[in-house]
């Protein structure tokens, strides 16, 4: 009888371990009607950051990007392009010849940029970027050809042309002084003359979802979205010029960069964020700014999970409720081991031996709560990231007077290319929350680089035309 009784006291301990590792799950567990929700409340602020007296103050920013049609395949010529905005800076050159489409040859170096400088000075920064860019053209042989250059640079700019833009202000890992506020076309025109070494034909400026955009819609005219979901998260798409309120002229189309990741700084979608999502705002470089892309993007999903297995292991119910100094560890949940942990071909003994090489000991009941926290914490973004995109998509219907529309999204982003589960549950999701619309994905190819050449193609062109 007193072994039958302490089967029964373990039993109800497992139980109510396991209620509370669901209650703590159950807050990223959106509903239906909460998504519908967080849908409608981007289509508010997709307008407010439209509309003139409220896109100075709107958390989504929707910034023009001066690029007012996608590539109809006449594009040609040779350019430099630069793609700054992830952890690595790479220099490009990039051929784009007429005649046959996916015509693009494309040729590139990588550079490390360390924490040092993408965290000091704004004048090391540039230096840095320029060292890089010169050791690149020696590399190719061509200082002396004054190439015309396309900047990708996946941050907010405030654009008042299509080679301006004021650096609103850093995300993701980024923080160097002095930046904020200036034009970053300028910063690096001022850092090549400090080198007095070469010149260049800064054409463009372009943020990352716009290139994504332009290279997939050389392949498919249907797409005018651009999705990045990666160690960012953003989406631009084509807007009509009469909407765009602080734009003059209503005439045609342009670009809009929305940076929706910038969605919920005005307190809107408190209801839907967790304790462990404040903790991961309040540890950040940037705390407060971009909520929506701490719930969304991979540079911050897996600190959300470590923020949840802190917990839990505090409450004595992981690891034998040892908070090691890795779990303490900033950043050790990478996208790819989010992705590892969470495909289903693996073994639970192969996620045991992950978290044994992240230097986390786990049972076999600690690797399935761990697989169960990713999943949670994912499928959340993933579905975020859909009632978002519904908005965009049902206001371009909107937009156009259309019952029904079929268009395409270019996708960029290591959550969504790598990720197991992720791009299922986004298509998913857009396909419950806008019903009327028929919504292709297709990856974007090296989109930033590409990308960057087609829109100072493009930008080229247009110059001409006005000039004729
Ligand atoms: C930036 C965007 C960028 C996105 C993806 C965000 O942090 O604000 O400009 O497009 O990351 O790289
Ligand atoms: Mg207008």
């Amino acid at each position: 009888a007193k072994g039958a009784a302490m089967v029964t006291a373990v039993a109800q301990r497992l139980a109510s371990q396991r209620k509370e590792i669901d209650d703590t799950l159950a807050a990223f567990a959106l509903n239906s009607t909460q998504l519908h929700e967080v849908k409608k409340k981007m289509h508010v602020e997709l307008e407010r950051g439209l509309k003139k007296d409220s896109h100075p103050t709107a958390s989504v920013k929707m910034l023009p990007t001066y690029v007012y049609r996608t590539p109809d395949g006449t594009e040609r010529g040779k350019y430099l392009a630069l793609d700054l905005g992830g952890t690595n800076f790479r220099v490009l050159v990039v051929k784009i010849r007429t005649g046959m489409r996916n015509s693009v040859r494309m040729y590139n170096k990588i550079y490390a940029i360390p924490q040092e400088i993408m965290q000091g000075t704004g004048e090391e920064l540039f230096d840095h970027i320029v060292q890089c860019i010169s050791d690149f053209l020696d590399y190719m042989g061509i200082k002396n050809t004054r190439l015309p250059l396309g900047f990708t640079f996946s941050f907010p700019c405030s654009q008042t042309g299509i080679d301006k833009g004021d650096l609103v202000c850093w995300t993701k890992g980024f923080k160097a002084t002095d930046c904020e506020g200036y034009d970053i076309v300028d910063m690096l025109r001022e850092a090549i003359k400090r080198r007095k070494e070469f010149d260049l034909d800064i054409v463009a400026i372009v943020n990352d979802t716009v290139g994504t955009m332009m290279t997939c819609a050389y392949e498919d005219p249907k797409c005018q979205i651009g999705l990045i979901a990666g160690t960012g998260s953003n989406v631009c798409y084509m807007e009509e010029m009469k909407n765009i309120e602080f734009v003059e002229g209503d005439e045609g189309q342009m670009c809009i960069n929305t940076e929706w990741g910038g969605f919920g700084e005005n307190d809107n979608i408190e209801d839907i964020r967790t304790r462990y999502d404040r903790e991961v705002d309040e540890g950040s470089l940037n705390a407060g700014k971009q909520r929506f892309e701490k719930m969304t993007s991979g540079m911050y999903l897996g600190e959300i999970v470590r923020q949840i297995l802190i917990d839990l292991t505090k409450r004595g119910l992981l690891f034998r409720g040892r908070i090691t100094e890795t779990l303490k560890t900033k950043g050790i949940f990478e996208t790819r081991f989010l992705s590892q942990i969470e495909s289903d071909r693996l073994a639970l003994l192969q996620v045991r031996s992950i978290l044994q090489t992240l230097g986390l000991d786990s049972t076999c009941d600690d690797s399935i709560i761990v697989k169960e926290v990713c999943g949670a914490v994912s499928r959340r973004a993933a579905q975020l990231c859909g009632a978002g995109m519904a908005a965009i998509v049902d206001k371009i219907r909107e937009n156009r007077g259309l019952e029904h529309l079929e268009i395409t999204v270019g996708v960029d982003g290591t959550l969504y290319k790598l990720h197991p589960h992720f791009s299922t549950i986004l298509k998913d999701t857009v396909r419950e929350l806008a019903p009327n619309c028929k919504v292709d994905f297709i990856l974007s190819e090296d989109g930033s680089g590409k990308g960057a050449a087609l829109i100072t193609a493009v930008a080229r062109q247009h110059h001409r035309e006005k000039q004729e």
